[in-house]
């Protein structure tokens, strides 16, 4: 008998749950992606001055295994980020407003030696094991999984990981719990943080380490797709036969006796299971239970990101002369108005470098105006990025009622490509297990 299954959004918690479910029940499954904008999600490139750019999100780090393993098996590649040409002296700075607390070669050790001068060796020491830590928390996650772990809760899987400790309190105050200086914290690894997340180092403990392992803290190396990390996603609903309904909404889900109805435009569809694969509070869906409307709001916001890509030539006045950095992030004051910006990538068709800025306000005429000697292309655009990272969150259950399950969540804990494609497997599994006991 074949089974029908709905799922909402093709992010990478989208496609993750559709790969996994394929895996898991095979050809005789249906599975339905409902998408009201584009295949990818918050993942999403456009071509700019004859260049691709990822606009959302882009760096994979080389242990983020379910990523990782879906494009080696789509056969699409993964690699570096690397600027051909660069514009400035390929530096990575700290701008405080007003000057660099630390500006080092982007490449080998300048970094980590530019950390020891500044903050000293234990503090740095230190904050390099809480991220190996939250990592091999994290990591302990695919070891549970393959052993057949099925996961009710985002709660019961971040106990079952140790994640917890990461999980309850912000980065602040577990990086003073470990003695590491607050100077590190309220400098570097805010800059870091603005940069990953655009908020500071008060965010919830997992968000930020998993930020700092990403900036290179706890091993490993950043890639990403050649072809775009949207790119990978649809190949992949393609290659396991999804039936991918884009541009459509869902408005409602309904769970009664009878089963779960998805509705989508003219369409009402009904199916064994629906996943909602996308942020409750953004996705406009009515979903009603056998005892009534669920409530979907959950008191968390998202942040606005406002991201600027820009092809032109940097003015070195604006940093008070000498060569730009490639990459700047930035300690917390308003005044700067922006929270990091790195080139790119180069234009070969304006022979211009190529850079993206973070902000909380869209770059005005008059900041690019001073930033840049000459602008020859810009575009912009405005994400709802994700929850601003509160610590302690509290998350509904995978299961929301018979038949309606969700993903999202978790990204209150952390918000990457990684953690999202693996919180879609394990309510894969969820659903798998459900509908096998009927
Ligand atoms: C600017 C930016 C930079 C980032 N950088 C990185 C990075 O470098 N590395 C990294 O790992 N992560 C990064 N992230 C975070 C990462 O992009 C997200 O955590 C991840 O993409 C979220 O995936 P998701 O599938 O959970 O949600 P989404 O990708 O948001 O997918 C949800 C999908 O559901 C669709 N949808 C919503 N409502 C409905 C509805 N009613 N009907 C049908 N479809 C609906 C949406 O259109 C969307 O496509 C970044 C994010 C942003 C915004």
């Amino acid at each position: 008998m074949s089974t029908d299954i709905a799922i909402v959004g093709s992010g990478a918690a989208g496609t993750l749950t559709a790969w996994r479910l394929r895996a898991l029940l095979g050809d005789t499954a249906r599975l339905h992606v409902f998408e009201c904008d584009q295949v990818g999600g918050r993942a999403r490139h456009i071509e700019f001055a004859g260049e691709r750019v990822e606009l959302g999100g882009t760096l994979i780090h080389t242990d983020n295994r379910r990523i990782v393993e879906l494009a080696a098996a789509v056969g699409l590649p993964l690699a570096p980020r690397r600027v051909e040409i660069p514009a400035g002296d390929g530096s990575i700075a700290l701008w405080d407003g007003h000057g660099f607390l630390l500006r080092v070669p982007d490449s080998g050790l300048g970094l980590p030696l530019g950390l020891v001068r500044r903050y000293g060796p234990f503090n740095l020491l230190k904050l390099r094991r809480l991220a190996q830590r939250a990592k091999a928390a994290w990591n302990s996650v695919y070891a549970l999984q393959e052993a057949g772990r099925v996961f009710e809760t985002p709660d019961e899987l971040i106990r079952a990981t140790g994640l917890d400790q990461f999980v309850k309190i912000s980065l602040t105050d577990l990086a003073r719990r470990h003695g590491i200086s607050d100077k590190l914290v309220g400098q570097f690894v805010t800059g870091v943080l603005r940069d990953m997340y655009n908020q500071t180092s008060d965010i919830v403990a997992l968000a930020g380490l998993v930020g700092l392992a990403g900036a290179g803290l706890a091993g490993g190396s950043l890639v990403a797709s050649t072809e775009g990390n949207a790119t990978l996603f649809a190949q992949a609903l393609d290659r396991i036969g999804a039936d991918i309904r884009v541009p459509l909404a869902v408005t409602a889900v309904r769970s009664d006796d009878s089963g779960v109805t998805v509705t989508a435009g003219e369409t009402c569809l009904t199916v064994d299971a629906v996943v909602l694969a996308a942020p409750l509070e953004l996705a406009g869906i009515e979903i009603t239970t056998p005892d009534g409307p669920l409530p979907t709001a959950t008191g968390r916001r998202y942040q606005d990101v406002h991201v600027t890509v820009v092809a032109g030539e940097a003015e070195p006045a604006f940093f008070g002369g000498g060569p730009t950095p490639g990459d700047v992030l930035t300690t917390a004051d308003p005044d700067i108005g922006f929270k990091a910006f790195a080139q790119i990538g180069h234009s070969q068709a304006l022979a211009q470098p190529i850079w993206k800025f973070f902000s909380a306000e869209e770059l005005s005429d008059d900041f690019l105006g001073r930033f840049f000697r000459r602008v020859a292309a810009v575009h912009h655009h405005l994400w709802q990025a994700y929850p601003v990272l509160t610590p302690d969150p509290s998350f509904h259950p995978f299961r929301l009622a018979r038949g309606v399950y969700q993903v999202n969540d978790f990204e209150s804990a952390v918000s990457t490509l990684e953690t999202e494609a693996t919180i879609g497997w394990s309510v894969a599994d969820l659903v798998a297990r459900d509908l096998k006991r009927g």
